[in-house]
């Protein structure tokens, strides 16, 4: 059980500095992170499944998560989120990205359970001209609210001063982040992206793709040897070890090997001479994630 008061945290405006109160005032927290409970200790009233308020409606078109609050009272909110078979941490973000909507003054919106409701009950034309009138009236959560709920997310379940200390004397590696994804409950990719933005001196590239075909990629640019040869929508290296790849290819990791620096970068530093490793994890469905990193 935990007590946090959440009356200080209205001192606090970014991401960070209501993270930072959270963490001054709840020091002996580890991982997982409980954000149920968190959620609670700050006047979230009611956390549930999509699923119990869609009365049998399909929710597939539905957001992953939702703020809302009853009108009038906007320090208290209700929190809804889809729940994934396949994903079963993602709620954990979710839930931690709207209960950053919550507490980051400048997002809450009026909106009811029943207006999002109706809204998905429109045609795409009906929809996109509701979108246009809510954003005039500044109703729909701007991409800027969005990054900040998921830097929130991201520095209230994974904060720095907890993976840096599980991250000590272990080797950086795709079967590692497993271990942490299930420790920390916060899914694989995220774990994965927000390791290598934590360990900024490594040079470290994650490819992000889907039937061999790059979704995105993390990186930490500045430490990378050259230009990284993948981008987003295009196919990666025909010479990579993942394209030469012939076994398993579901919740399966490679071994970490050695692969010619030429094999992923272009524009290589002059006299670079470290060793590039290559690892993928192939996930479910055709996703998979390519670790990169000269060690
Ligand atoms: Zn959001």
């Amino acid at each position: 059980m935990i007590t946090l008061d959440d009356v200080r945290l209205d001192d606090y405006f970014t991401p960070h500095d209501i993270a930072n109160e959270i963490y001054r005032q709840l020091p002996e927290l580890s991982f997982p992170v409980p954000i149920f409970e968190i959620a609670y200790q700050c006047r979230i009233e009611l956390i549930r499944n999509f699923e119990d308020f869609a009365l049998g409606e399909s929710i597939k078109d539905y957001p992953e998560g939702y703020w809302t609050t009853p009108k009038d009272e906007f320090d208290i909110g209700i929190i809804l989120y889809k729940d994934h078979e396949i994903a079963p941490y993602r709620k954990h973000f979710t839930i931690a990205h709207e209960l950053g909507h919550h507490l980051l003054p400048l997002h809450r919106n009026t909106a009811s359970f029943n207006d999002l409701k109706e809204f998905y009950a429109l045609s795409e034309e009906q929809k996109k001209e509701k979108v246009l009138k809510l954003t005039k009236e500044g109703k729909i959560e701007s991409e800027e609210f969005e990054k900040e709920a998921n830097k929130f997310a991201n520095l209230i379940l994974l904060p720095k001063h907890l993976l840096i200390k599980e991250f000590e004397g272990k080797e950086f590696c795709l079967r590692y982040l497993n271990e942490v994804s299930h420790l920390t409950q916060v899914s694989f990719s995220t774990v994965a992206n927000r390791s290598c933005s934590i360990l900024k001196d490594k040079a470290i590239a994650l490819i992000h793709a889907e039937n061999g075909v790059c979704n995105y990629t993390w990186s930490n640019k500045d430490n990378l040897p050259g230009l990284l040869r993948v981008g987003k929508k295009q196919p990666l290296p025909k010479d990579s070890i993942f394209a030469n790849h012939k076994g398993e290819t579901y919740e399966h990791f490679t071994e970490k090997e050695p692969v010619d620096v030429q094999t992923w970068f272009s524009d290589i530093e002059d006299g670079f001479d470290k060793i590039v490793f290559e690892q993928t994890y192939y996930q479910k469905k055709g996703f998979s994630i390519t670790l990169v990193i000269i060690e």
